[in-house]
């Protein structure tokens, strides 16, 4: 079994090295990349701050936290009780590869080729590459499915961070308010 390191270079087990952000926060139990815990927890928002920074001050809104502010912010932590680092690797839910590089298709792909079966798992590139193949050599491709060269243009255009390739192939991603489609098996997806 290998060992498993964090980013922030700890092993499992031990404490994150503070600002890591894949460490849990002890407070909303998200991690500290997406949680604002510390700015009620340690007192920053006043009522005297403008709303559009978030009732912080100028200085913390665009700056972060100063020396002081970070060691009130981890004895804080400390207090309730920091989490270590566990790994959680993720498999490819087929084949069973650990940490699968990411791809990413349009909606209409997944679901029409992983379906409920595996709707909601982690697939390698390899694995949904053959369960497409297998699929498309026992049932015709439907007319709405995009093209083969539209998916492997999609594919690139994700990994190349190609917006406007991505927003072209599938516009209804980019509006406000979309929802995924709706699981669908006959007469082609309903978006929206
Ligand atoms: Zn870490
Ligand atoms: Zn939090
Ligand atoms: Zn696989």
């Amino acid at each position: 079994m290998d060992n498993a390191v964090c980013e922030c270079g700890v092993s499992e087990g031990q404490l994150h090295v503070f600002g890591c952000r894949w460490e849990f926060c002890p407070f909303c139990e998200l991690q500290m990349v997406e949680c604002d815990c510390v700015y009620d927890l340690i007192g920053l928002r006043h009522r005297g701050n403008p709303p559009e920074t978030d009732w912080l001050s100028a200085e913390v809104f665009s700056g972060g936290l100063n020396d002081e502010q970070e060691q009130r912010w981890l004895a804080t932590l400390e207090a309730r009780g920091r989490i270590p680092f566990v790994d959680t690797p993720q498999f490819c839910a087929r084949c069973g590869a650990k940490w699968p590089e990411h791809f990413q298709v349009p909606d209409v792909v997944w679901e029409y080729y992983a379906g409920p079966a595996h709707r909601k798992s982690v697939l390698c590139a390899h694995c949904f590459g053959e369960i497409r193949r297998l699929v498309d050599a026992n049932r015709p491709r439907p007319a709405w499915l995009p093209a083969e060269e539209t998916i492997l243009e999609f594919m690139l255009a994700w990994r190349s961070g190609d917006r406007e390739t991505l927003q072209r192939i599938e516009p209804q991603k980019f509006e406000t308010h979309y929802r995924g489609i709706r699981p669908c098996r006959l007469g082609g997806p309903a978006t929206g």
